[in-house]
């Protein structure tokens, strides 16, 4: 059995930096991922918002690409262009820029170790050779949708989008993002977007419309004349659509990121949420270890309400709308009322 102040179990980007933070101010943090390689395999469009690089304190270096605008195109006919600047980035780098930096700031990196379960308070993890046992005076879920933390206090996703994506050599228009929405695709939308020399094209379709979004990616790229022959990686993944879950703070355990149901229910974005909740999760852990005391981990529960209450609460009540409508109605109209591009997304439905 292996002592240690914060077990952080996932080194995606709320994992990584929530290490960082914590390992900076002096604890005994071990940071565990189950996959033998950080960052692969991508699972992610790639997109962020220029004003999330704020928020960043590592080399820009992941960046591929330049955006400026977002085209909205409703059963393939453009309806609107907004202004939406960010970049494309290589997630790959990406994720593994913040592992490093949480490795250099004193984190102890294991690879290759899967959280399986909480018994007396210790994490068992199970290793490449054998297994461990680790007692945490914290332990942190930055394990993703499908979160074994979470799973372990009650409290995990249960609405998602289920998405398949494609990177194919890149044609055409590099500064706008492109978003389709179309009957086939219930629930959700297709994409397009460009990255320095490839396209990422994928669709997201909410799970319970029941429907296979690779068959649906089949049917898009059809559509949109793009040869599948030109694949140079495929991508699945779900994508939590249920809103910021009841329980993010347990006893002395804590869920941050996609584990603590933090993505935007209509968007699907998510990358801004884990890297901003891991540093509040590690400055708040941080407190709480100082002072002894596990209640102050309320504060982070506290404070995720207060940044993206709102914001969340809103996306999901447009989920709602559109699965309760996606069958219903006439599209474009569901499309106004639901998708961030509309001025009626800011107004609210009943
Ligand atoms: C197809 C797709 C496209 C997306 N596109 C975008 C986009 O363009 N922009 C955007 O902002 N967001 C996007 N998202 C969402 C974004 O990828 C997530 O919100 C983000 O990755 C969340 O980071 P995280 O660290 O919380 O979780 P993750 O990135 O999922 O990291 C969790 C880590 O934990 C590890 N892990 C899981 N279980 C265990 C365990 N038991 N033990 C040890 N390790 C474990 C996993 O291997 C993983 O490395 C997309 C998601 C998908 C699926």
């Amino acid at each position: 059995m292996e002592k240690v102040d914060v077990l952080v179990v996932g080194a995606g980007p709320s994992g990584s930096s929530c290490a960082a933070v914590i390992a900076e101010s002096g604890f005994n943090v071990v940071l565990i991922e189950k996959k033998s390689s950080v960052g692969e395999p991508v699972q992610c469009a790639e997109y962020i918002p220029k004003l999330f690089l704020r928020e960043l304190d590592i080399k820009r270096d992941f960046i591929s690409n330049e955006v400026f605008s977002m085209k909205t195109f409703i059963e393939f006919n453009e309806t609107i262009e907004t202004k939406s600047p960010g970049y494309l980035i290589d997630r790959m780098s990406f994720d593994r820029a913040l592992c490093l930096n949480a490795i250099r700031k004193g984190a102890k990196m294991i690879i290759g170790a899967k959280a399986e379960g909480i018994e007396d308070g210790c994490v068992l993890v199970r290793m490449k050779k054998g297994e461990n046992r680790f007692l945490a005076r914290i332990i942190v879920g930055a394990d993703g949708p499908l979160s074994t933390i979470g799973k372990c206090i009650g409290s995990r996703n249960r609405s998602f989008v289920n998405s398949c994506q494609v990177e194919l050599l890149k044609k055409g228009d590099s500064n706008s993002t492109k978003v389709y929405f179309f009957d086939g695709c219930p629930g959700g939308y297709g994409w397009i977007f460009p990255k320095a020399e490839t396209f990422n094209v994928g669709v997201g379709v909410g799970v319970k419309f029941k429907k296979n979004p690779q068959k649906v990616l089949d049917y898009f790229l059809d559509k949109l004349r793009l040869v599948k022959k030109d694949v140079i990686r495929l991508t699945k993944g779900l994508i939590p659509s249920g809103g910021i879950l009841d329980t993010v703070v347990k006893d002395n355990i804590v869920l941050i990121g996609d584990a603590a149901g933090l993505t935007h229910s209509i968007t699907g974005a998510g990358i801004p949420q884990a890297v901003t909740s891991g540093k509040m999760a590690g400055k708040v852990i941080v407190k709480s270890l100082k002072s002894n005391d596990n209640g102050i981990l309320e504060d982070y529960d506290r404070g995720i309400l207060e940044l993206w209450g709102d914001y969340i609460g809103t996306a999901l009540r447009k989920r709602k709308y559109v699965e309760t409508n996606w069958s219903k109605g006439n599209l474009e109209n569901i499309i106004r009322n639901t998708w961030v591009a509309f001025k009626e997304y800011y107004q609210r439905v009943n």
